[in-house]
């Protein structure tokens, strides 16, 4: 399959790196490209970025069947454009694609397209460290159709957006809040899908979060609602008596790239590390003697997250003294450097655009 592509005539330009938000402005161009049984997925496009046009009857609007990534691109010092691990993303999309009934999509040609995307849209990946392009790869359903039933048809697309530091306080510990009355996922559920309607699921728990003063929610399993999963868009992880530990994969946490570099890391710098149930029984527990040292979040958008405070019902946990521990600042060290380049791509996790 050929890309066609078609130029935008004029150019917009990209707000300075320290004004950069995150997700709120769009690159010139886009990646299109479409499904139907008949010619499977076809017609890749790079145009200009614009509205797409859909019936009101679209089956994404009414029954969820959406999937998507997210990803960055990172502009070197010699202005070099790299990616981080974008091969597991697309494997995590197909993942998703299989959890929910969506057909798979040709990694070795999206990563060719994508890269054609990116070099067109050089301009506007931003140059500071800490600021980067999101890359938002998304399949939708597109059939016409009011009845539940799989799309036949679906419409895959990328867009890109130059984002500045995720946290707007920067590298600062975050506080979180343990949600008793509310679940994100269920075994055996869509959980580790990476799918528009989990986050439908967590809105109404994460608005109240806020409400409280806290950034995010962190989930507890949603049969016994006793086992720590996941925090928002976060992976969780927990130094215990420097026992690194993040809860194991179960079927309803997301299994998140960040996580698996955190845990490569750690394994080949000796560390113990644990995937394993924790509860938050042990949760608190650890917190009241002492052995808890540090918490923190991983995930793409903001890589390591501190977190300073945790709030279970009326019990409110200080992590660390609130500030930020000595681990959460090496592994964002670590891979950081090693996605703007600046330190020797160990694992071999970056992949060259140009
Ligand atoms: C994307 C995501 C993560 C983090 O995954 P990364 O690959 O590290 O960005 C964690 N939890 C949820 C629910 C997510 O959607």
């Amino acid at each position: 399959m050929e890309v066609s592509i078609t130029e935008k005539q004029e150019k917009g330009t990209r707000p300075e790196d320290s004004k950069l938000a995150f997700g709120s402005i769009f690159t010139d161009h886009m990646f299109n490209m479409d499904y139907s049984p008949d010619k499977g997925w076809h017609n890749p496009r790079i145009e200009p970025f614009k509205d797409l046009s859909l019936s009101p009857a679209t089956m994404m609007l009414h029954y969820g069947q959406a999937i998507f990534e997210g990803l960055k691109a990172y502009k070197t010092d010699d202005g070099n454009i790299r990616l981080y691990r974008p091969r597991d993303n697309f494997k995590r999309l197909n993942k998703s694609a299989r959890g929910l009934c969506i057909p798979e999509i040709d990694i070795d040609f999206i990563m060719e397209s994508l890269k054609t995307l990116l070099k067109l849209e050089k301009n506007w990946i931003p140059e500071t460290m800490g600021t980067s392009l999101y890359i938002r790869p998304t399949v939708i359903a597109t059939d016409p159709y009011l009845g539940v039933r799989a799309s036949e048809t679906y419409r895959f697309f990328i867009i890109l957006s130059p984002v500045g530091a995720y946290y707007a306080a920067g590298f600062n510990p975050v506080n979180i809040w343990i949600s008793k009355d509310h679940v994100r996922a269920v075994r055996g559920g869509i959980g580790e899908f990476k799918t528009a309607a989990n986050y439908a699921a967590s809105l109404y728990a994460s608005e109240k979060a806020k409400k409280e003063g806290y950034a995010q929610v962190l989930w507890l399993d949603g049969v016994e609602r006793k086992y720590i999963e996941e925090v928002g868009a976060m992976n969780i992880f927990f130094n215990i008596n420097n026992e690194l530990i993040t809860p194991e994969l179960n079927g309803s946490i997301l299994p998140g790239i960040t996580r698996d570099s955190v845990l490569q890391l750690a394994k080949r710098w000796g560390m113990k590390v644990s995937e394993r149930k924790i509860s938050i029984d042990e949760l608190i527990q650890a917190q009241k003697d002492g052995s808890l040292k540090e918490v923190f979040g991983s995930g793409t958008a903001a890589v390591i997250s501190p977190v300073g405070e945790i709030r279970y019902g009326d019990d409110v946990m200080t992590i660390a003294d609130g500030k930020t521990g000595p681990m959460a600042l090496k592994f964002n060290k670590a891979i950081t450097e090693i996605q703007y380049g600046k330190a020797e791509d160990t694992e071999a996790w970056i992949e060259a655009v140009d």
